[in-house]
């Protein structure tokens, strides 16, 4: 049994659904998810309900977060063109700032001009802005990285003209990152037809030459894996309109595990898009005395029955894989040890970014 050990990886994109929607997942059942993962940092999104895009429901959900959560969590505010005048407001309770150009699970989105300006020029220089941009609109992310002069990080960057855009930015000095995500990186358009609802996220599923592209910029252009984990019931999936989103957590450790097996990255390169790569880009305190025990040898079964997120499912169910978790220690605590969550709801803290610690 070959036994090999990570550092606490971190999750930049994870949908926790709290506030108003802690029926599909809330800050104990998805935290417990993230450590069954190896995951020991999430940001968590803003596009609940209401979204966090107003200082007063940012520090409720922080309350309710600091009660509840069996990891270190940071929060996104959310830019919404109802509140924009309190953006500046907002950063004190948020790591960083999440702008979205196109269609996504819920109302947040940022659609004219004069509203994207407000938020570059508003969010204080010192946090990052964070986009869900797709196709063009990745082009506009990156003009105003240029034009502002601050870091652009774009979230789940999926097709092949979007992945080669972000390197010709980068190659020019332009201060852009960007994550990619398990599904993108091991299903296609084939599987969504498959999966019907349950491989229906956004962005949607692409061909096999998009994931090919991925593939070929994981040593360079790709910056982060994220899962973005975006949890439904499987009534709502099987509703008259299924929701977009998919679960992530438990499957992204052991699905580029598995890439690492197959030789498609090597273990040091994984280490540096769970872990160092998002601590840094997002300004993260380090985490001392924190380890993910790995056994990477034996292929298992990726199953419904054994996961803690709240919906119950994964579009990778059936799928063979290698990387089991056995154990995760996080800030010297034992909070994962033979297939069982052992960190208490309300152990977890609150993380902020680097700014907040000057
Ligand atoms: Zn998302």
């Amino acid at each position: 049994m070959t036994r090999i050990v990570l550092p606490g990886l971190v999750d930049v994109h994870t949908h926790l659904r709290v506030p108003g929607g802690e029926h599909k997942e809330d800050f104990a059942s998805g935290t417990a998810a993230a450590l069954a993962g190896g995951i020991t940092t999430i940001l968590a999104m803003p596009n609940t309900t209401p979204p966090l895009s107003t200082p007063e429901v940012l520090a409720a959900t922080r309350e309710t977060a600091a009660a509840t959560i069996r990891c270190q969590v940071g929060l996104f505010a959310g830019a919404s063109p109802a509140h924009l005048g309190r953006l500046a407001a907002c950063a004190p309770y948020a790591v960083a700032l999440k702008i979205y150009l196109n269609d996504t699970f819920g109302s947040l989105r940022v659609e004219e001009l004069p509203d994207l300006q407000r938020c570059f020029a508003e969010w204080p220089r010192e946090k990052l802005i964070a986009m869900h941009a797709e196709g063009q609109s990745v082009a506009v992310g990156i003009s105003m990285a240029a034009i502002y002069e601050r870091p652009v990080h774009f979230c789940h960057i999926s097709r092949r003209d979007e992945i080669e855009l972000i390197a010709a930015a980068k190659e020019r000095g332009l201060p852009i990152t960007c994550e990619v995500t398990p599904h993108h990186l091991f299903l296609t358009k084939a599987d969504a037809a498959r999966l019907g609802p349950l491989g229906d996220m956004r962005p949607r599923l692409v061909e096999q030459s998009d994931v090919d592209a991925l593939w070929a910029h994981i040593d360079d252009t790709v910056d982060c894996i994220a899962t973005d984990h975006a949890p439904h019931t499987l009534a709502e999936k099987h509703s008259a309109s299924p929701p977009p989103g998919v679960a992530g957590l438990e499957t992204s450790l052991p699905l580029m595990l598995t890439a690492v097996h197959n030789g498609r990255l090597t273990l040091e390169r994984l280490a540096e898009l769970i872990a160092a790569n998002p601590r840094r880009i997002f300004g993260l305190p380090p985490q001392p005395d924190t380890r993910v025990e790995v056994e990477t040898d034996a292929a298992y079964t990726i199953e419904n029955q054994n996961l803690y997120t709240r919906c119950g499912w994964t579009p990778f169910a059936g799928m063979e894989v290698r990387g089991k978790v056995l154990k995760v220690i996080l800030e010297g605590r034992t909070v994962f040890e033979e297939g069982r969550v052992t960190a208490e709801a309300g152990s977890g803290r609150l993380v902020m970014d680097r700014s907040n610690f000057s």
